[in-house]
């Protein structure tokens, strides 16, 4: 059968950058399909300098299937650059890196958490590349985290063709996150903005961004019931709690806590969790 992949080209009227905004490469991960749509509805062609390429749902086939993988099991964000001949992933790779990626010079590429873990809204850049910590600082979610490329990632074979990538991580999987949506807006707006294809008064300046190299998870010591007791963002001590575990009648509770000081950058949702599990993820700032 035959399937589309949708593609909304917003072409302005004076030359400027192209650019793409990618989302639900991870068929679950759905908070970039209504980022690129008030994207597209703040953006007026106009006077918009350049060009956006908007791919809301790269896994098509995920998101039908309402999984983050393709039907054959394969995560689509390992299979990059992809090739003509290959697996359906395969090609799918290829496919966007022709007609998607060879066209621009910057990416924004959307995720969530995954698998009942929530995000704090985050960059994860190589933020040793100048142009690159621009953008990001332009964006100004609430933290940039410094990541290594992942091999067979649309950031990695992005990067390897000289494109400046930022991956936006917010919310978690089928979910849509209202504060994941109205930060991936206005972080997209304010990263077009700074490379000169919208007004630049339009969209408010933000607190700059803290800034980390390094996270650690913190995980569960038993099994049991699991409630948090700090939100996302919220700034931790080494020592402090972080989620109470616990049995059916509340006795044998067992704090999960801090082994470093740190911003709670993602964290379970589930209410049940089994040792071993990953409860928080504490990301050290150097401010
Ligand atoms: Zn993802």
């Amino acid at each position: 059968m035959w399937l589309s992949l949708p593609v909304g080209v917003l072409h302005g009227s004076t030359p400027g950058p192209v650019i793409w905004i990618s989302g639900a490469i991870h068929g679950d991960e759905l908070n970039g399909v209504p980022i690129i749509r008030h994207v597209l509805d703040r953006i007026d062609p106009a006077t918009l300098s350049g060009t956006v390429l908007a791919v809301p749902v790269i896994n098509v086939l995920g998101v039908v299937q309402e999984s983050r993988y393709l039907p054959d099991r394969r995560d689509l964000n390992r299979c990059f650059p992809g090739s003509k001949r290959g697996s359906s992933a395969s090609q799918l790779a290829h496919l966007f890196m022709t007609e998607i990626v060879a066209r621009s010079s910057v990416g924004i590429d959307v995720h969530t958490g995954s698998g009942g873990k929530a995000n704090l809204p985050q960059l994860r850049c190589d933020l040793e590349d100048p142009e690159t910590l621009r953008l990001a600082r332009a964006f100004a979610p609430p933290i940039l985290m410094h990541a290594r490329i992942r091999d067979g990632s649309l950031r990695g074979a992005a990067t390897e063709l000289g494109k400046t990538v930022l991956l936006y991580e917010a919310g978690e999987a089928n979910r849509f996150d209202a504060t994941a949506i109205e930060t991936g807006v206005r972080g997209v707006m304010r990263v077009m903005q700074a490379l000169g294809m919208v007004d630049s008064s339009s969209e408010s300046a933000a607190l700059a961004p803290r800034i980390s190299r390094s996270s650690s998870w913190v995980r569960a010591q038993r099994t049991g019931f699991c409630e948090m007791m700090v939100s996302l963002g919220a700034e931790v001590s080494e020592g402090d709690t972080i989620a109470i575990i616990f049995g059916a009648l509340g006795r044998k509770q067992m704090p999960v806590k801090a082994k470093s000081a740190g911003v709670i950058i993602g964290h379970v949702t589930s209410p049940i969790v089994h040792r071993g599990d990953a409860v928080a993820n504490v990301a050290a700032v150097a401010d």
